[in-house]
């Protein structure tokens, strides 16, 4: 597969807006976090926004003074091109300006029924690409109160990029985010999350080795925002967040970012 550069630091915050705010609200968003990022943010900080297909085009366009922001499309096409009507393919992405792509969130695996197996293909076409995948893991409560969380997300990392070569590998993102978590107001603890992020690594590690396991990125999901940000973030495997609802508002956004060490 071609060559694209390896996010050079582990911490991010990104946020996931999903299917919200119309044109004025999106470009006014994007307005506002690059301006409170100049105004309020000295320090070097990687932020990563995912806005819905139709307005990444305005994103990367409005972001393009701030080498701190990229911008990522929420899903793409498992197919490179062809007769796919309402598909968006990752060739697209990368032509107007995305250096991301998240894979299998949880909305689009439950919702669309996306399996490992279809998400395997879309990460591929991504990296063929020169797209990073931010790949979303993450139990149901059940999974969890039945002690199985372990062995789930070891089958989701498993079935969808153990298939990469290491090369592959290191240019791809983890994002954990439990199910019931995920837009519930319910966070993991600090030391769910940290446990959780550890056997991720620990998982990398036994498969690529230390040095990749260590360079590799893996993002908290659920719920996160400006109250609980810092303490998860202080944690020594978790390198930051994949923020839905509160990457909606630039001034909670803005307090995340702050709280990355
Ligand atoms: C998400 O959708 O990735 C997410 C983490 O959402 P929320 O922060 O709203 O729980």
């Amino acid at each position: 597969m071609p060559c694209i550069n390896t996010p050079m630091s582990r911490k991010i915050v990104a946020g996931n807006w999903k299917m919200n705010l119309h044109k004025e609200e999106a470009h006014a968003l994007i307005s506002e976090i690059t301006g409170m990022l100049n105004d309020e943010v000295n320090s070097e900080k990687k932020v990563i926004l995912f806005p819905p297909f139709l307005y990444i085009g305005a994103a990367v366009q409005l972001c393009h003074g701030d080498h701190r922001i990229s911008i990522g499309g929420q899903n793409c096409s498992d197919k490179s091109n062809g007769a796919y009507t309402g598909e968006i393919s990752a060739g697209m992405l990368k032509s107007i300006g995305c250096k991301y792509v998240l894979i299998g969130h949880s909305e689009r695996r439950s919702y669309f029924q996306e399996t490992d197996l279809l998400l395997a293909e879309k990460t591929n076409v991504a990296l063929k690409n020169l797209l990073h995948p931010v790949y979303c893991i993450g139990e149901t409560l059940d999974q969890r109160n039945s002690g199985d969380h372990f062995d789930v997300i070891r089958k989701q990392i498993t079935k969808g990029l153990f298939h990469l070569n290491s090369i592959e590998f290191e240019k791809c993102l983890i994002a954990y985010e439990p199910v019931w978590a995920i837009g519930t107001g319910l966070t993991a603890t600090s030391a769910q999350a940290q446990e959780m992020h550890a056997y991720i690594r620990d998982l990398i590690r036994n498969k690529y080795g230390n040095e990749i396991a260590e360079n590799s990125t893996i993002l908290y999901g659920g719920s996160c925002n400006d109250q609980n940000a810092e303490e998860l973030f202080q944690q020594p495997d978790v390198d930051g967040g994949l923020i839905g609802g509160a990457s909606l508002k630039s001034r909670s956004f803005i307090n995340i970012i702050k709280a990355l060490p």
